[in-house]
């Protein structure tokens, strides 16, 4: 008789780690997954799941899925043991970054290395008690928070507008987060530096606030920035604004509508 269990887990295909039910059945070919679904009780994820938690069954059970590492040779791929595999990893990364630099999210691995003493120290904005959410580049509605581990991100952004905050993406392309936002500014790609320095430069103009008593070094930060001001940063980086309160016309067409604006505090 086939007899079948609920495990309590969680989906690791991102850094959501959405609460999921998982039911076995154990017959007499082995454990067969026969059921996924979001966890309810997951204090978190609240039974929010996407389509890849519930595809989790078919990559378990695909054919073609890997079971061993495997490299790209000229006559086709081969397969590696695991050991080898992560030499060859660990030595081509050294070799790429040392031939390339740094990309991705490297840099700001070792920016909180060096605040706050390890690399995976990221601080994330507390979005169930945040009044004002400003996001570069990213785009949670599809990727559900990534780092911030934040499920069911549709909903929590929802909350953030619903309690009468505000949500501000700064982004080269009109996203999904960026269509719900009250203000969404686009901005020109790799211009982030510019803009984050002039935001800087605004906040310390408007007066510091309290800081920490571990808190040094800020003196070199107001002379970094001191040029920074947001005129000279709003026509680097800005081209058109737009959003949920914004202009209409600069929903159609970021080309057509290239007014600086710059999105200072209300
Ligand atoms: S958002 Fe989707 S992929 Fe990410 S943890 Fe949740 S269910 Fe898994």
């Amino acid at each position: 008789m086939t007899e079948t269990t609920v495990r309590r887990t969680a989906c690791n295909l991102c850094e959501a780690i959405c609460g999921i039910l998982v039911t076995v059945a154990d017959g007499p070919e082995g454990p067969t997954v026969t059921d996924i679904r979001g966890d309810e009780a997951d204090p978190l994820s609240k039974g929010h799941i996407c389509p890849k938690a519930v595809a989790l069954r078919d990559l378990q059970t695909d054919p073609d899925r890997l079971r061993k590492p495997v490299r790209r040779t000229a006559d086709g791929w081969a397969e590696l043991e695991w050991d080898e595999a992560y030499d060859l990893v660990a030595r081509r990364l050294t070799e790429v970054q040392a031939e390339h630099g740094t990309v991705d999210q490297l840099p700001h691995q070792l920016a909180v290395h060096l605040l706050y003493g390890h690399q995976l120290m990221v601080p994330v904005a507390d979005i169930d008690r945040t009044s004002y959410l400003l996001m570069l580049g990213a785009n949670p509605l599809a990727s559900n928070g990534s780092m911030m581990t934040a499920p069911g991100f549709a909903r929590r952004l929802k909350a953030v507008q619903a309690r009468g905050g505000k949500v501000v993406v700064i982004d080269p392309r009109r996203t999904e987060t960026a269509s719900v936002a009250d203000e969404h500014h686009f901005i020109r790609p790799g211009a982030d530096a510019a803009f984050l320095l002039a935001l800087l430069h605004q906040v310390l103009a408007d007066g510091v606030p309290e800081l920490a008593s571990y808190v040094d070094g800020l003196e070199q930060v107001r002379e970094a920035v001191a040029e920074w001001t947001p005129e000279r940063a709003g026509s680097a980086v800005v081209t058109s604004a737009g959003g949920r309160a914004g202009s209409a016309g600069c929903r159609s067409s970021a080309v057509s509508c290239r007014r600086q604006r710059w999105p200072r505090r209300s």
